[in-house]
């Protein structure tokens, strides 16, 4: 049984991906700033601010000592802001950052300090489609992204080859966040936009972990996996 920590399990990717751990039998802990949202499949929670790096620490130690070692972290907390340019408050600015980069070098840190100990150990993250793209209206949250995608590489080349470290960025995915953002003719917009047709299954992204996790992916690290029903592909065609 694997001992997994994940950050953002209460709702959307994060929950989807915890109980697909869950269900193969690993032990899953969720560290989130909020309960989860239905039910306590995604493991046991730990109330935990990724922004506060003591909290993340203490989370981290508890599971560590609770189980003698942490074999999976996975840092996916993320929040978004809608604001142009022009109009970004410093706020709200730094709390992305806090959070969507900071949150993951905190977390992927403390655990990684823990998994060196016992020689191995893979760090995983959630990025996104738009570190790779200017998508507008976001452009703190799509400097962060690219930011993990970074830090992923770093983290890689530093701790291989006992610890792996890598990230998956989504497209998009129909979760909470998403659907805060969305008016329904906003939905049927983006869906005619990727070349799938569709957003993805918060499951389709927990797939994708769960192999990253596994031995089947011991020769990949410091790399990203991009999921997104072909969209960044998309748009460097022309009509
Ligand atoms: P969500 O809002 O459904 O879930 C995010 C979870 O993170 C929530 O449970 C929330 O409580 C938690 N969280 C927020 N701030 C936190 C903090 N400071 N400390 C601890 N937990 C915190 O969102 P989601 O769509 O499932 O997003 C998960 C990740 O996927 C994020 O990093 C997001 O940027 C990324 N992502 C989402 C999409 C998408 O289309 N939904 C696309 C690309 C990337």
């Amino acid at each position: 049984m694997r001992t997994i920590v994940i950050s953002g399990a209460s709702s959307g990717i994060g929950n989807a991906t915890a109980k697909r751990f869950a269900r193969a039998g690993d032990r899953v802990y969720n560290l989130d700033i909020k309960p989860p949202e239905t039910d306590s499949a995604a493991g046991t929670w730990i109330e935990t601010d990724v922004a506060d790096w003591s909290a993340v620490d203490r989370a981290v130690a508890r599971v560590d000592e609770a189980h003698g070692g942490i074999d999976v972290a996975i840092a996916n907390a993320g929040i978004s802001i809608r604001h142009g340019v022009l109009e970004i408050a410093e706020t709200d600015a730094r709390r992305v950052v806090d959070v969507n980069l900071l949150g993951v070098l905190a977390m992927w840190r403390s655990a990684a300090r823990r998994m060196a100990g016992r020689g191995a150990g893979v760090l995983l993250a959630t990025a996104s489609v738009n570190g790779h793209r200017g998508y507008p209206g976001y452009a703190d949250y799509n400097a962060t992204k690219a930011g993990v995608a970074a830090l992923c590489r770093t983290f890689a080349m530093e701790l291989s080859p006992a610890i792996r470290a890598a990230c998956v960025s989504p497209g998009a995915v129909l979760t909470p966040m998403q659907l805060a953002e969305y008016t329904p003719e906003m939905l049927v917009a983006v869906n005619a936009r990727i070349p799938a047709g569709r957003h993805a299954d918060p499951d389709e992204i927990a797939a994708a972990f769960f192999y990253l996790a596994s031995p089947e992916a011991r020769f990949l690290t410091g790399q990203e996996i991009v999921i997104d029903g072909g969209e960044i592909a998309g748009a460097t065609t022309s009509e």
